[in-house]
C-alpha cells in the first residue's frame, strides 16, 4: 500500500469496509442511520431495529428498560481485527472499558490478554478461568491489596506507576520469584478526545515523565531490584484518540528511550506496550481510528526505529478497550415525560447519568433513535435527559428525533458498550440496568438488573 493511499484511508476512515461485500453493506447501513451500531443491526417493521437477530422492542419488553444489548459477534469480530492486524503483538483489553465473566471468557476465546486496574477487576477474570500470565495490571494508585492479589494470583505483568511502587512491590514479591514489570512513561505527547482522558503529557496524574527524568530513574531502581524483573517499557497516551499520528510519535520517542536504557545499562528490553485509546465513531459521520493503518504506521516507525538505533525489535502489545466493547452495545430506554419550555422540549427517559455518566463528565454526544413504532411526525431538536435530580442530567443534547415522540416510547443509544456500565453509580437508588447479551436471535442474561434488595442489602446500620 503507498503512503498516499494510507493517507486517504487515514483522512476517510470507512469501518470493517476491506471487501466489496462489506463495503456495501456499510453503504446500506449509512442510508439506514445505522453506520456506529453493531454490523449486525438491522431495521424491521414497524419501526423496529434488530441487533443479533433479536428485536430490541421484545428484549425491552422481556427484560425491562433501561437495558444494555451487547452484540457477541460484534466484540468477537472486534477482537478478531485487532489480531489480524497484529499478527506478532499481544492484544489486551482494558477491563475497564467493561467487565463481566461472558466478556472475559469472550476475549480470551479470542486469544486477547486482559488489563486490570485492580484487585477487584483481577478477582473477576481469575476466578472465571482467565490465565493470570496474560493479564497485565494498571494503576497510578496501587492499593497493598491490589499487589499482593496480583503477586498471589501470578500477574503476568505489572506496570510500575510510581517510584514508591518499586520498593512496596519489591518488598513483598515472594523470595526464590520475580515479578516481571514494565515502567509507564510519560511521553510528552498531548493526544486525546477530551482534557480530562489525556494521559501522556506531563501535567498529569499517570506515569513516569520522560522529560524530567523519572522514567529513567525508575528503571534504574527496578533493575536495582533483584525480586523484580524489567521487561519493557508502557505508554497510554490517552483516549479517544482518532489520528494514528501521535501514536507514531509514541513509537518514536519509545524506541529512544529503549536506546537510551541500552546505551546506560547495556540491557536491550524485549516488550513495548503502546496502551490503547482508539477512537469510536459515536454519532454518524465521527471519524474512528483505523486499526489496519495504525498497524501499518506504527510497525514501520518500530521496525525503522529499532534499525537505526540498532536495537531488536521489542515484542509490542496494544490495549484497546472502546474499540473492543464500545460499539457492541446499545442503551435502550422508555420515554418517562416529554415537556416544552420555551426554547427546548425535553424528553425524559427511566435512565441517565446514573448508567451514562459520560456527556456530564465529558461533554460526549450520542445519536438516540426512536425505535418500536413508525413515525412519520416531522423531526425536531430535543434534549434527551435522564431522571436523575440534577439539571446536568443530560443524554443527548440537541438531537433530532420524531416531532410525535411521547411517554411510552422507546429510544436506543448507539455505542454504549464502554464506560457506561462500568462507570455506573448508585445515584437516587434507581439500580444499575442489566446487560443482555445478542447472537444469532438468541438474548440472554449476562448481568441482573440491580434490585433494591442488593442495595438495601449494603445498608447495615440502624
Ligand atoms: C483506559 C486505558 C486503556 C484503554 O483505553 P481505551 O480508550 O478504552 O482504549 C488502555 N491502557 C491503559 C493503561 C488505560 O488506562
Amino acid at each position: 500500500m503507498s503512503i498516499q493511499e494510507l493517507s486517504a484511508q487515514e483522512l476517510h476512515p470507512a469501518p470493517g469496509t476491506d471487501s466489496p461485500g462489506e463495503a456495501a453493506h456499510a453503504d446500506a447501513r449509512d442510508a439506514e442511520g445505522l453506520s456506529v451500531w453493531p454490523r449486525s443491526a438491522r431495521p424491521e417493521p414497524h419501526g423496529d431495529v434488530s441487533v443479533g437477530g433479536v428485536s430490541l422492542a421484545e428484549a425491552a419488553d422481556r427484560f425491562g428498560t433501561p437495558v444494555y444489548v451487547l452484540d457477541e459477534h460484534e466484540v468477537r469480530e472486534r477482537c478478531r481485527t485487532y489480531r489480524t492486524a497484529f499478527p506478532d503483538a499481544d492484544i489486551v483489553y482494558a477491563a475497564k472499558a467493561f467487565l463481566c465473566r461472558a466478556m472475559a471468557h469472550w476475549v480470551q476465546e479470542e486469544g486477547l490478554g486482559l488489563d486490570v486496574c485492580s484487585a477487584g477487576e483481577l478477582a473477576l477474570a481469575v476466578t472465571t478461568g482467565f490465565p493470570p500470565e496474560k493479564i497485565v495490571m494498571h494503576g497510578n494508585a496501587k492499593s497493598p491489596e491490589d499487589l499482593r492479589t496480583a503477586l498471589r494470583l501470578g500477574v503476568g505483568r505489572i506496570v510500575v506507576d510510581s517510584t514508591s511502587e518499586i520498593a512496596r512491590l519489591a518488598a513483598i514479591t515472594p523470595a526464590g520469584t520475580r515479578q516481571p514489570v514494565m515502567v509507564r512513561v510519560v511521553p510528552g505527547i498531548a493526544a486525546g478526545g477530551h482534557a480530562k482522558v489525556r494521559t501522556g503529557t506531563d501535567d498529569q496524574k499517570f506515569g513516569l515523565s520522560l522529560t524530567d527524568g523519572s522514567a529513567q530513574h525508575a528503571v534504574t531502581r527496578i533493575l536495582d531490584q533483584p525480586h523484580l524483573e524489567l521487561v519493557g517499557l508502557h505508554c497510554h497516551i490517552g483516549s479517544q484518540v482518532a489520528a494514528v499520528k501521535p501514536y507514531v510519535a509514541a513509537v518514536r520517542r519509545m524506541v529512544g528511550l529503549l536506546a537510551r536504557i541500552r546505551d546506560q545499562h547495556g540491557i536491550a528490553l524485549p516488550q513495548l506496550n503502546i496502551g490503547g485509546g482508539h477512537a469510536i465513531a459515536y454519532r454518524p459521520g465521527e471519524e474512528h481510528l483505523n486499526i489496519s493503518v495504525l498497524a501499518g504506521r506504527v510497525r514501520a516507525e518500530l521496525e525503522d526505529g529499532c534499525a537505526r538505533a540498532g536495537l531488536p525489535v521489542p515484542r509490542l502489545t496494544l490495549e484497546p478497550g472502546r474499540a473492543i466493547v464500545g460499539p457492541a452495545g446499545v442503551a435502550v430506554y422508555r420515554v418517562l415525560a416529554v415537556k416544552r419550555t420555551g426554547a427546548h422540549t425535553f424528553v425524559a427517559v427511566d435512565g441517565g447519568m446514573s448508567d451514562n455518566p459520560r456527556p456530564a463528565l465529558y461533554g460526549v454526544r450520542y445519536a438516540p433513535r426512536l425505535i418500536g413504532r413508525p413515525s412519520s411526525a416531522p423531526p425536531r431538536l430535543v434534549t434527551v435527559v435522564g431522571r436523575h435530580c440534577e439539571a446536568g442530567d443530560i443524554l443527548a443534547d440537541e438531537v433530532a428525533l420524531p416531532g410525535d415522540v411521547h411517554p411510552g416510547d422507546l429510544l436506543a443509544v448507539p455505542a454504549a458498550g464502554a464506560y457506561h456500565l462500568s462507570m455506573a453509580s448508585g445515584y437516587n437508588l434507581v439500580g444499575r440496568p442489566p446487560v443482555v447479551a445478542v447472537s444469532d436471535g438468541i438474548a440472554r442474561v449476562l448481568v441482573r438488573r440491580e434490585s433494591l434488595d442488593d442495595m438495601s442489602r449494603r445498608d447495615v446500620g440502624l
